[in-house]
């Protein structure tokens, strides 16, 4: 009888250890299963979505190329792979380990019913592989990130299957464009395309043109301005391309990598913490922060608007929430800045923040979301401190961001670089651009008030 490797976030041929082991083990049935039910609020969103259909439509062709071919369900998927197994016989599943909280659940369902054998291979060592020296799990990021480097490197990435063997008969399978993942009406992901391509072949080719800029990755990194970094983010979601191939190709790459590889560190932690704490999406990690008086988003509706919008005022801010839109990607610097505006300047819950994230990333991610969110926020269990209130005008200019500002504030390409991150301030500011939403220094203000009112 066939084997079902069951896709999710893990969509390759490559470093695919489920994959392998059923292919290994006779003929496979390679099944993608949608399922806005088992996540509930966290379904995946728009920009996700228009991501997976291209991520699917890819990982079909390399299917084919090997006589095999992505069977697509939609539905609860403990009830579809139960109806799945059942039609072909197939008495095993092969799935590589999640770490989002409805995954462990549905895992959990699955087993009940068949024999799911999970892998590792998501992240660079299986979750709660490093421990304290009290045998806890690990809830700092520094100590975290020094006891995973003494495991690496990662076993080296296995190649893709040479053979992976069709069933006798093929179980029926949904359209992909019958799903509709694309938007339409209007078609906000126009520009997607420009900058990303989904799929393996894709994420390998991310992974070679950054290979060469490794060695000044530690200074470009911060600057917005330069495209410094290897964008890998929805790859490495989606899981177009394994953390351990990356590790090995950029620590081979000439320049030290060091910096480089404690980011991709950084969503190890990321996910081990949404391990322990499965709520991290929803509920402050510090219990403290549930005090916090945020401002009703109906009394704050304008404001909230002005920040989706990149109308707020703050030509670094707008930058970053519009290249959010135009390309469903944001650069981690500006993802800091912009956060922080959110949470402190503009003193909204920083769930608010993250649910839009959620939305419009292509990268979207619960657990680098949720921990990074709460990070800025410092209500996480590892944060920055809610008191560090960055001034986004002068991290602006620090980090160099006129030409990031101009790329995406047109209104505001003239300026020079002396005014641009202030035009304001230097009465440069024109009629189409908006005035601040709220001074920095009154910002400041009322978000160090509610936090000592939070302190009691
Ligand atoms: P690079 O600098 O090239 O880093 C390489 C890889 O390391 C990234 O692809 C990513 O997988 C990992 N990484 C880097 N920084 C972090 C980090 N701080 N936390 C966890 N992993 C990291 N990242 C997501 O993948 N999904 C999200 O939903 C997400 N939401 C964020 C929200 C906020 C408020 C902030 C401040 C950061 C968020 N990040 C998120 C982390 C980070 O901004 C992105 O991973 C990074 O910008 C992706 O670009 P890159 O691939 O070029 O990164």
């Amino acid at each position: 009888s066939p084997t079902i490797i069951w896709f999710r976030q893990d969509l390759r041929l490559s470093d695919q250890a489920a994959l392998a082991a059923a292919a290994q083990a006779g003929p496979v049935i390679p099944l993608y299963i949608l399922d806005d039910e088992s996540p509930r609020q966290w379904a995946m969103g728009g920009a996700s979505r228009w991501w997976l259909h291209h991520s699917l439509a890819s990982l079909d062709e390399q299917l084919r190329a090997k006589g095999s071919r992505l069977i697509l369900r939609r539905g609860r998927c403990v009830d579809v792979l139960a109806q799945v197994a059942k039609d072909s016989g197939a008495q095993v599943v092969h799935a590589i380990r999640h770490h989002e909280p409805w995954w462990r659940n549905a895992e959990k369902a699955v087993a009940r019913q068949i024999d799911l054998r999970l892998h590792d291979g998501g992240l660079l060592l299986p979750v709660e592989a490093v421990r304290t020296g009290g045998g806890t799990p690990y809830r700092i990021y520094t100590p975290f990130s020094r006891a995973v480097m003494l495991h690496m490197p990662p076993a080296p990435p296995q190649p893709a299957p040479q053979r992976i063997d069709a069933p006798l008969h093929w179980p029926v399978s949904d359209r992909l464009e019958d799903w509709k993942l694309l938007p339409r009406d209007p078609d906000w992901a126009s520009g997607f395309s420009a900058d990303w391509s989904p799929g393996e072949d894709g994420a390998k080719r991310y992974l070679d043109s950054f290979l060469g800029e490794v060695g000044d990755y530690a200074v470009a990194r911060d600057l917005p301005s330069q495209e410094g970094t290897s964008r890998l983010s929805p790859h490495l979601h989606f899981g177009e391309i394994s953390p351990a191939k990356v590790w090995h190709r950029v620590a081979q790459a000439p320049g030290d990598a060091t910096v480089y590889l404690k980011e991709l560190i950084w969503r190890d932690y990321a996910h081990n913490q949404v391990w322990a704490l499965p709520t991290y999406g929803s509920e402050n990690a510090q219990p403290a922060f549930d005090a916090m008086h945020w401002r009703d988003l109906r009394e704050a509706r304008g404001d909230w608007a002005a920040w989706k919008q990149g109308r707020t005022g703050y030509p670094i801010v707008d930058a970053g929430m519009r290249q959010l839109w135009q390309t469903g990607w944001m650069h981690n610097r500006v993802r800091m800045i912009a956060a922080s505006f959110l949470i402190k300047h503009l003193l909204i819950d920083w769930r608010h923040g993250a649910r839009w994230f959620w939305d419009t990333l292509v990268d979207a991610d619960y657990a680098n979301n949720s921990v990074n969110w709460q990070w800025v926020a410092g209500s996480g269990v590892d944060a920055n401190l809610f008191t560090r209130i960055m001034a986004p005008l002068t991290q602006s200019d620090k980090f160099g961001a006129a030409d990031y500002i101009r790329q995406w504030v047109p209104e505001l390409a003239h300026l020079d670089d002396r005014v641009i991150h202030d035009p304001d301030f230097h009465g440069v500011r024109p009629a189409s651009y908006p005035e601040k939403r709220i001074g920095h220094r009154e910002g400041r203000e009322r978000a160090l008030t509610a936090y000592r009112q939070m302190k009691g």
